[in-house]
């Protein structure tokens, strides 16, 4: 059995995604009304590609190209803003991601900051994340992040050996990795986390595990381990390289549980929080979040929609020009009208797959139905040790005036990119199927 099948990191994956007509935000805009809605803004620029990357970014943009970038942004805000204006609309946390969002200068991130603070209502107490990288991470840039009141930095490490950062094709080294983490951390931020990847060629349980050590050293809030992937159309697919996914599980058990011995509570097959940290487990399977820029997924209500996926840098440039070319940004042109049935599967796999798992109780509120009925598969996994009901382990949860969990077993978190997938509706994985035909043929990768 390969673990490794797909990351199921939102569902449906956005290559089920098709154009759509007649579709206004408008009619969607009073799901936004109020508190606690998501707001995310994609910066989707790059120094470089890194071998393994199916993320929206581009590279060699320069200053003009940005700025126009963040005119369109600006203009998308403005018209978002009179959408809203009925609705009293606040959001409880705004991401900035990628892409490189330091790769903008001093002046365009103070600019970014001072749009999405004119258009957009921040809750008091909202959370504000931002991705940065080793090579754009500096003192000026780190002090406008304070200003602003940034709660969450992540940096993408991926790994402190300059042998397996070459191998992934990061511009980055192992030395500019610790100066900026180390810099980062003289900041305070709430919390700080850093991501690694594992499964890469040449790499070992021993030099994973010297990564995270070294890791430590600098007390980070959360650390998030990836599988590497190589997905159709990346530099690393062209290079015939092949993950061992063997090698990648086993490496996987070992720096899990040398993280949850280091005092990490276990959230998901990939992310570690320390023990007594503020980090609460996040409510997401039916939460709003708008979108801001190119290549970012907005999720309102029963509407999912994003520029159509694109992952070689010819592919992105062109939704780039698109995106910047937008007199309507209210008119929604790809995405997926989600049926009932596909809301419940969305919820189940959102929750089931991250601490604490799904509350049972809440489910049947929601849907007025059983959740071992729906799922009857669920009932299979327990009997494979993959899935359980919670047990102590949750008992903070449930003094909350929670109900009772259905969450993964240690192997079945390990085992999430396999059983997740398995979730997927039948539709679902059809249209799936037809965009890998469609995007083999037409990159010959298939
Ligand atoms: S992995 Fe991150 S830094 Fe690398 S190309 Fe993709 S978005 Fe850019």
């Amino acid at each position: 059995m390969n673990p490794y099948q797909q990351y199921m990191y939102s569902y449906p994956h956005k290559t089920a995604y098709r154009p759509l007509s007649g579709v206004s935000l408008k009619e969607y805009a009073p799901l936004l009304a109020g508190k606690g809605h998501g707001l995310y803004l994609h910066i989707p620029f790059c120094q470089e590609k890194c071998g393994y990357c199916n993320l929206f970014s581009v590279t060699g943009q320069g200053e003009e190209s940005i700025r126009r970038y963040l005119d369109a942004v600006e203009r998308q805000c403005a018209q978002y803003e009179k959408l809203l204006s009925p609705y009293a609309a606040e959001f409880s946390e705004l991401t900035i991601g990628g892409g490189t969002p330091l790769l903008l200068g001093e002046g365009q991130m103070e600019r970014v900051f001072d749009c999405l603070k004119k258009y957009f209502c921040l809750e008091k107490g909202r959370e504000i994340v931002i991705e940065t990288a080793p090579n754009q991470t500096n003192r000026k840039k780190l002090e406008i992040l304070v200003r602003e009141g940034v709660t969450r930095v992540s940096m993408g490490i991926q790994s402190f050996s300059d042998q397996e950062l070459s191998v992934l094709g990061r511009r980055h080294g192992a030395k500019q990795a610790r100066e900026a983490l180390g810099l980062i951390k003289t900041y305070g931020f709430p919390c700080v986390n850093v991501d690694f990847i594992y499964g890469v060629p040449g790499q070992t349980v021993t030099s994973l595990l010297a990564s995270l050590k070294e890791a430590l050293t600098f007390a980070p809030d959360e650390i998030f381990l990836y599988p590497l992937y190589v997905k159709h159309g990346v530099r690393m697919e062209r290079a015939r390289v092949v993950p061992d996914a063997e090698a990648a599980y086993l490496q996987y058990r070992e720096a899990s549980g040398f993280l949850r011995g280091e005092g990490f509570r276990q959230d998901s097959m990939r992310r570690f929080v320390r023990r007594g940290g503020k980090r609460e487990f996040s409510e997401c399977g039916l939460g709003t979040s708008l979108a801001l820029g190119c290549g970012g997924r907005s999720y309102v209500g029963k509407l999912h929609f994003c520029s159509p996926y694109a992952i070689t840098g010819k592919e992105c440039l062109k939704r780039l020009e698109e995106y910047e070319k937008t007199v309507d940004f209210t008119d929604v042109r790809h995405g997926i009208l989600l049926s009932e049935e596909e809301i419940q599967r969305r919820y189940l796999i959102r929750h089931l797959l991250i601490y604490p798992g799904v509350d049972i109780q809440k489910y049947e509120s929601c849907f007025g139905s059983g959740l071992m009925e729906d799922f009857p598969v669920l009932q299979d996994w327990m009997e494979e040790g993959w899935v359980r009901w919670n047990d102590s382990q949750e008992k903070k949860v449930q003094e909350k005036g929670r109900g009772k969990f259905l969450a993964l077993t240690q192997t079945g978190l390990g085992l999430s990119d396999f059983l997740g997938p398995r979730l997927i509706s039948p539709g679902i994985q059809k249209a799936m199927e037809e965009w890998e035909e469609m995007y083999g043929r037409s990159h010959g990768t298939l």
